[in-house]
């Protein structure tokens, strides 16, 4: 009954849509990537994603998804520094103004890159757009846009049930460059350029 009731609904929303005036023809768009056309690395990345979502939940229901993650992030092929880095950024424990906002060090907890009011370790290593300029030139380029998270480590359990395993290990190496560039750009006042960092 509440699956009918929810269907009707959902109709009636897309019958009130009001159509354009211009007698345009309807196209197909791909809704994964930017353009809106399809390409085969961009549906190749959203079936990889579909599987690891089921089996995401499935590792999340049970785990909470901290001990999957951290075993993986554990096997990597990584100096001891980015792995305990990534452990700090996964409990969400990187000085980001945010953070240092709640323990009264910060008044202003504004990211310093792009003024977003409210720079957590997510908005930092991923969601600020000065950080998508690196991602977009890594194995992340098609979906960087596209994945949003609530927390860093949700997505780092996205990571860890899509990427191989030296994908993964790209994507620690770059965070930690994310984060480094970003205390060498309010700290001492010099940046990285996203090609060196890449
Ligand atoms: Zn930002």
């Amino acid at each position: 009954m509440r699956l009918v009731y929810e269907q009707i609904s959902e109709a009636e929303m897309i019958f009130g849509m009001p159509l354009g005036l211009r007698n345009v023809p309807d196209k197909l768009v791909w809704h994964f990537t930017k353009n809106g056309t399809y390409s085969v690395k961009s549906g190749y990345w959203v079936a990889r994603d579909m599987m690891s979502r089921q089996h995401a939940d499935r590792a999340r229901s049970s785990t909470n998804g901290c001990k999957e993650v951290w075993e993986k992030i554990w096997g990597i092929n990584a100096p001891h520094k980015i792995k305990v880095f990534m452990w700090r950024a996964v409990k969400g424990f990187l000085p980001c103004a945010t953070n240092l906002k709640q323990k009264k060090i910060l008044e202003d907890s504004r990211c310093w890159q792009c003024g977003w009011n409210n720079e957590s370790v997510m908005h930092v290593l991923w969601d600020c757009l000065k950080v998508k300029k690196i991602w977009k030139k890594t194995f992340l380029q098609g979906v960087c846009r596209v994945w949003q998270e609530p927390t860093f480590l949700d997505l780092v359990h996205h990571i860890c049930s899509t990427a191989t395993r030296s994908e993964l290990e790209t994507f620690c190496f770059t965070a930690w460059w994310i984060w480094r560039n970003r205390n060498l750009h309010r700290y001492e006042e010099k940046s990285l350029e996203p090609e060196e960092v890449a």
